[in-house]
């Protein structure tokens, strides 16, 4: 037999003490109830695990956290007399039992029962008595009880129930319709007819069947109903805490082993998903050993502030004139917003105490800030090498007429039939990395700055070009680009890198299965990674249904807030939408009707930084295939647009900085 001391001292720890329990009754039943007795043979190797499990009679074994929560908010205590109702598998009643006098345990399916009761004689716990009959009438029979715990939900607290607490007595129960999310409830009675009631947040329990609770119809017509999508989303959502909760972020600790974790967004403008990626990445950063912080950003722009959260002084030249100050290029509230800034501070405050060498370290994976990335190549040799440094003017004099609309750089360079400034920025990149071993020697960390400031020179110069010649080559050369940059810093970083990636839902979810690499031939970051890193990359997506967004009209145009249409129905969005649950992460790995289901082709949103809601069906949906596309999805029902920050800095306010706000 195997032995579980070790999984279920780490249950504890983990799972219920990590979370704020510390009732040392309620940890210490915990540490002693053999929960992998309590469940079927074949599943006693899950039995520690952080979730809920099937048990016999089609019924659930609660996830020990929420069976340690209820208890907990009935606050059970040494002397007291318990009625549970919903016994299942028995094991709540066996840990009450460990910390109270006497349990009564009401189950009304007999099977269940049974095996509960013969549990409880095999482990000696003859303090706890499981009954066979219907739960939401109580058991008056050893009334009064201070604290009854129901683990089953009704339209609400039957009277009766509430009649069989003593005075001062506490009862814990979900309240909600079956298949939908629920509200845990606390009620104290206060005096004989005087009752305080309080909401605990959203679970999700089996119904209570019975007299005062719901009519059984499973045995209404011939066979069970075919669960809807929408339904068994519904089942298999998990439900995610407000932003304040920090179970909100450890909800994503089953990344923590990933390599690479790639977070998307449904638009550029919205709150909800900046402020979710930030716990995200702060939790893999300060507990699973995240070192790189990856964005959608340009490269020279993120180094920017990649020195304000390593802690780095500012260079000499950065901040001395607006041009420098990072994200002043259209569309600047997709960074100069008030979740980033946040974002940003956190980040920091990881570092410190931190080694050089253990930081985290912030970077941009895009390549739109031509101008920026060939002033920082000059600056770098200005200082390490002036020889070059004057080669490199000449070679990036041929770009610099076009630094800031290099667009037409690409039309002239097509319509003039040759590439004139090609071989100058490849020989500039080729230059720098022959000559790493002398410069890096200086300075390895300003040599891979200056490094990826060359290669997006040569690849942005290609990426211009590229767009008169069609717009799948030239994404394609973007994301290439991407993907490369993030390959370079995670070798420089050393085998035991780990990065985190932000980047739209269009980068990150797996192109192969979109239109966009069914039909346009577009590949994509996400795909890349995947095919490079394989279970060791985790993708996942972000949706929404309605609310409100900063996007703009057109290119180059001023940011508006714009109401987000509600999804369209056949959408995945929609079916997200109908199953009720405000704000979830669905883990769409592994085998399951659900995941089978979801793998028909069906419409997804992207909203970019242009918004178009007169055309939404054809300027924002693609098909895609979910599961495939990503590994997780989160959702969030109602959204809110970002808060963006004023583009001006104020120069010299040292402790405003990266923003200057
Ligand atoms: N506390 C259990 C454990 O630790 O395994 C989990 C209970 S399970 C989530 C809910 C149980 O409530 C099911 O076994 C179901 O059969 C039972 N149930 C539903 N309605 C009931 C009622 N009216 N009376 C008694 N039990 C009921």
């Amino acid at each position: 037999m195997a032995d579980f001391t070790q999984a279920r001292e780490q249950m504890v720890v983990r799972q219920i003490a990590a979370r704020g329990i510390a009732d040392r009754h309620l940890l210490a039943a915990m540490r002693e109830v053999p929960r992998h007795e309590f469940v079927p043979a074949d599943m006693a190797a899950m039995a520690y695990e952080d979730s809920p499990l099937p048990i016999e009679a089609g019924q659930t074994i609660s996830q020990p956290y929420i069976v340690a929560l209820m208890i907990d908010a009935a606050e059970v205590a040494p002397g007291d007399k318990v009625l549970e109702i919903g016994a299942g598998s028995g094991y709540a009643a066996a840990v009450m039992g460990r910390i109270a006098d006497r349990v009564v345990a009401i189950e009304r399916h007999g099977e269940l029962a049974e095996i509960a009761a013969s549990r409880m004689r095999r482990l000696g716990y003859d303090n706890v008595e499981i009954v066979q009959g219907d739960g939401s009438k109580g058991w008056s029979a050893e009334a009064p009880y201070e604290a009854i715990v129901a683990a089953a939900s009704g339209s609400h607290v039957p009277e009766a129930l509430l009649r069989q607490l003593s005075i001062g007595g506490t009862l814990v129960m979900p309240v909600g319709e079956p298949s939908a999310v629920q509200n845990l409830v606390k009620v104290t009675r206060t005096a004989e007819d005087d009752f305080e009631q309080e909401d605990l947040g959203p679970v999700r329990f089996v119904p209570l069947i019975g007299e005062h609770g719901w009519r059984d119809t499973s045995r209404e017509s011939g066979r069970p109903r075919p669960r809807s999508i929408e339904e068994r989303i519904n089942q298999a959502a998990e439900i995610l805490p407000d932003f304040e909760d920090p179970d909100f972020a450890a909800a994503f600790d089953r990344f923590g082993d990933a390599r690479v974790v790639l977070l998307g967004e449904a638009s550029h403008g919205t709150s909800e998903f900046y402020r979710a990626r930030a716990l995200v990445t702060e939790r893999l950063v300060r507990h699973h050993g995240f070192n790189i912080v990856a964005v959608e950003a340009d490269w020279p722009d993120a180094a920017f502030v990649d020195r304000y959260i390593r802690h780095r002084e500012a260079r000499e030249e950065e901040g001395a004139s607006a041009e420098d100050a990072p994200f002043q290029r259209f569309p600047t509230w997709m960074w100069r917003n008030t979740d980033v800034d946040a974002f940003i501070r956190r980040l920091r405050s990881c570092n410190e105490g931190r080694y050089a060498e253990e930081m985290v370290g912030f970077y941009g994976l895009d390549l739109y800030n031509l101008g920026g990335s060939i002033r920082a190549v000059i600056d770098y040799l200005d200082d390490v090498d002036p020889d070059a440094a004057a080669l490199a003017r000449e070679r990036y004099g041929c770009l610099q007429p076009w630094s800031r609309n290099p667009a037409l750089y690409g039309q002239l360079a097509i319509s003039e039939g040759y590439a004139r400034c090609e071989d100058g920025v490849v020989e500039m990149l080729r230059e720098l990395q022959r000559k790493r071993l002398e410069y890096a020697a200086l300075d390895g960390e300003e040599w891979l700055d200056a490094a990826a400031n060359a290669r997006l020179v040569k690849n942005a110069e290609g990426y211009y070009r590229a767009m008169y010649r069609g717009a799948a080559e030239s994404w394609n050369l973007r994301d290439t680009h991407m993907f490369e940059t993030l390959s370079q810093l995670l070798e420089a970083k050393g085998p035991g890198a780990k990065a985190v990636v932000w980047a739209h839902n269009s980068h990150i979810g797996n192109a192969a299965y979109t239109e966009m690499g069914q039909v346009r031939e577009e590949l994509n970051i996400g795909q890349l990674v995947k095919e490079r890193f394989g279970e060791q990359a985790r993708l996942v997506g972000f949706g929404t249904h309605s609310g409100t967004v900063a996007a703009a009209t057109d290119w180059d145009r001023p940011m508006e807030i714009k109401a987000v249409r509600p999804a369209l129905p056949g959408s995945y969005e929609r079916l997200s939408h109908d199953s009720g649950v405000p704000r979830f992460l669905l883990d769409l790995r592994g085998p399951g009707e659900l995941r089978e289901a979801l793998m028909e082709p069906r419409l997804e949103r992207f909203i970019g930084v242009i918004y178009r809601p007169e055309t939404e069906r054809w300027s924002h949906y693609a098909e895609a295939i979910l599961p495939m596309q990503f590994d997780a999805w989160v959702w969030f029902d109602e959204t809110e647009a970002v808060t963006p920050l004023p583009v001006e800095q104020r120069p010299g306010e040292d402790e405003t900085y990266p923003f200057g706000l």
